[in-house]
C-alpha cells in the first residue's frame, strides 16, 4: 500500500495534516494539500501568479486590440 500522503502546505511549520486523495492536489501546482490548504489562496500557491500573469497579459492584449480599432475609426 503507498505510504499516506502529508500536505505539502509549508508555512511557520509543515502542516501535518493528511492530504486529500484526488480532491487534496492543486491543479495548478500539483502539490497536494489537506482539506485547510488545498485551494490555491490557502496554500500561497506559486503558479496562481502566473494565472494571474496570463490574466492580466490577456486582459492587457485585449485592451490594446481594441484600441487599435477604436484609433482607425477615429483616423478612417
Ligand atoms: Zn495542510
Ligand atoms: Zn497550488
Amino acid at each position: 500500500m503507498a505510504p499516506k500522503k502529508r500536505c505539502q502546505f509549508i508555512g511557520e511549520q509543515q502542516c501535518n495534516q493528511a492530504a486529500l486523495r484526488i480532491v487534496g492536489q492543486c491543479a495548478h501546482c500539483s502539490s497536494n494539500f489537506c482539506a485547510n490548504h488545498r485551494l490555491p489562496e490557502h496554500h500561497a500557491c506559486h503558479k496562481m501568479e502566473d494565472c494571474k500573469q496570463q490574466a492580466f497579459n490577456r486582459n492587457k492584449a485585449k485592451l490594446e486590440s481594441e484600441r487599435t480599432v477604436a484609433s482607425k475609426i477615429v483616423t478612417a
